[in-house]
């Protein structure tokens, strides 16, 4: 396998997932990873009120208890796999301010990713959000607000799975496509390029039987010929079948794309394997 490293993970120490962290730990080295970086949720004001069957508090991480597992795991694995700690924030632009605090209060995390999971201030992943849109309104107003969010916040190290909403449409990757949203997308790139933030590779659409990963292909050729050369790969595994899941074709397809290198973090500091 020539991607070792999945950067996207999730523990039960976030709301939506049962998997103990050792779970995936034993998953990870059973694929051959050589590194894991924990990301569970943190979704300051995930508007609840609108998603009836997420009970409040699903998205908000209690931080010492994940810590303390983190550490316990760590020595516990040491020398057999480099584990890392991390966030997946759930960014708000009006929430600017919280976001930076919470970050400068956790010095301790080696990763964040940056996700944007609200459009129209609900979660896509709920049915009702298609109720009252069409495909095209929903990329538009998702991309919309994902550069707000990175305009007001880009204390950042990875923008977590670019167009999450396209998993939700009717139609999901089938008919969408980068050039149908280039003047909306183009803008998001060049800001993560100026901030020096990697883009993600999140694998999880492919583990759903979609075409691709989040982002499409398309996306990814249009940021490497804007000079953008950080990606990180993660499976947003909830469960341990799913970890470094598609990772072979990832590697083949990014490779395909021109990318020669991807990026593991260590005191929110990048390094880049070969892939
Ligand atoms: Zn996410
Ligand atoms: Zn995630």
């Amino acid at each position: 396998m020539s991607i070792l490293a999945d950067y996207h993970l999730h523990t039960d120490h976030s709301g939506d997932s049962t998997a103990a962290m050792e779970a995936q730990i034993l998953a990870g080295i059973d694929r051959g990873l050589s590194y894991m970086c924990f990301t569970d949720h943190y979704d300051p004001e995930f508007p609840y009120d609108n998603v009836p069957d997420v009970a409040p508090g699903t998205f908000e991480l209690n931080y010492t208890p994940y810590r303390d597992e983190y550490l316990r795991m760590k020595e516990k694995y040491e020398g057999r796999i480099h584990l890392r700690f991390g966030v997946e924030l759930g960014l708000q632009s009006d929430l600017y301010r919280d976001h930076a605090s919470y970050v400068n209060s956790h010095p301790e995390f080696d990763f964040i990713i940056g996700s944007n999971h609200l459009c129209g201030g609900t979660d896509p992943y709920y049915p009702s959000f298609l109720k009252e849109r069409t495909e095209e309104e929903a990329l538009c107003l998702y991309f919309e607000e994902t550069l707000e969010n990175l305009r007001a916040f880009s204390d950042i190290d990875s923008c977590g799975h670019l167009d999450y909403v396209a998993r939700y449409l009717p139609h999901r990757d089938l008919f969408y496509t980068y050039i149908g949203y280039a003047d909306r997308i183009d803008p998001i790139l060049k800001l993560i390029i100026e901030r020096g933030i990697s883009l993600e590779v999140n694998t999880a659409p492919l583990m759903k039987g979609m075409q691709y990963f989040n982002p499409l292909p398309d996306i990814l050729a249009r940021y490497l010929e804007m000079g953008g050369e950080l990606i990180t790969v993660g499976s947003d595994a909830h469960v341990p079948e799913k970890v470094a899941g598609c990772f072979e074709e990832t590697a083949l397809i990014l490779r395909s794309l021109g990318f020669k290198y991807y990026a593991v973090y260590e005191n929110r500091k990048p390094r880049m394997l070969p892939l």
